[in-house]
Parts: structure tokens; C-alpha cells; sequence
């Protein structure tokens, strides 16, 4: 009897040993996987481009394009007034406001204020924009799947009128 329970607990704990294993094999885990962390103020930020930005917009790329989880980073701050094209994103895009005040919209949609600590989401496929306040600086931290080497369709830019809600 006394063995037999042996028996039985070192199947349990022989079991629960490969279960862990498949476990971590599952979670992506590999025995050479090592904690890779991209330090911050290495790359200075650019500005973002003429043909997808309205005004002056700092464009801060958090990790590399090739991140293993093909998703598009980046930090962008926002002077009152500025603001992005419209556009898309494949798999949509979410926002973090990390500081400030600004507005979204979507192609019909009415404009939607936004302010620190909000988190935005943009479906899949619905044309946008995001940009500062009027009066007031925005950042946020920008996140979206990249598909097929791209995480955005870029767009006209937005009217003064659009900016404004008509
Ligand atoms: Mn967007």
C-alpha cells in the first residue's frame, strides 16, 4: 500500500513536471529566452511627416519594427492644434493619452474629447484622426498590429473645418 502511494505520487509529481514544461512550451518560453528591454532616449524623436501630420508633432518609435509581437509602438506628442491625417490601421490601433488634451474622430462621427489616462480604440478598418486640443498639448502612446510590413493607410489631411466638428 505504502508503495503503491509512492508510485502514485511520483506519477502526480512526474506529470506535473511535464505539464509545466508544456506549459512554458506553449507560453513561448524557450531555455535560452532572456529579458530584452530597449532603453529609453537612445533614438532622438523625429518629427512626424508632413504628409501624415497637421502641425508640429514629435514622433517617438518605442521598439523596432520587427518587435516579436509585430506591433507598431510609438510615442507622439501633439502641439494645440495638431493633429494626424485621416487614416486606418489593418487590425486597429489603441490609444493611451499619457498627457495633455485633444480630440478624435471618426469619418461621420462626431468629435470626441479626449484627456489624460484615457484609452482609445479604433476599430479595424474605421477611417480617423487624433490630435492635441486646440488650446492644450496631447501625448499618447500609440499601439497597432502591423500587417504586411504596415500598421497604418494613410489619407487626406484633416480641414480646420473637420478639426472643428463640422
Ligand atoms: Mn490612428
Amino acid at each position: 500500500m505504502k508503495i503503491r502511494l509512492s508510485a502514485v505520487l511520483s506519477s502526480v509529481l512526474i506529470t506535473g513536471v511535464f505539464a509545466l514544461a508544456d506549459a512554458a512550451q506553449a507560453a513561448g518560453q524557450d531555455a535560452g529566452a532572456t529579458i530584452h528591454i530597449v532603453r529609453g532616449g537612445m533614438a532622438p524623436p523625429s518629427k512626424g511627416a508632413e504628409a501624415n501630420f497637421t502641425g508640429d508633432v514629435s514622433v517617438d518609435r518605442l521598439f523596432p519594427a520587427n518587435d516579436p509581437l509585430s506591433i507598431s509602438g510609438g510615442y507622439v506628442s501633439f502641439a494645440p492644434g495638431a493633429r494626424t491625417a485621416w487614416h486606418t490601421h489593418p487590425e486597429g490601433q489603441m490609444l493611451i493619452v499619457t498627457a495633455g488634451s485633444g480630440r478624435v474622430r471618426q469619418w461621420g462621427g462626431p468629435l470626441l474629447e479626449i484627456r489624460q489616462g484615457d484609452v482609445v480604440w479604433f476599430p479595424a478598418g474605421v477611417k480617423h484622426w487624433h490630435g492635441a486640443a486646440p488650446d492644450a498639448s496631447m501625448t499618447h502612446i500609440a499601439l497597432a498590429k502591423i500587417v504586411d510590413g504596415k500598421s497604418s493607410t494613410w489619407m487626406e489631411k484633416v480641414s480646420d473645418e473637420q478639426y472643428n466638428g463640422q
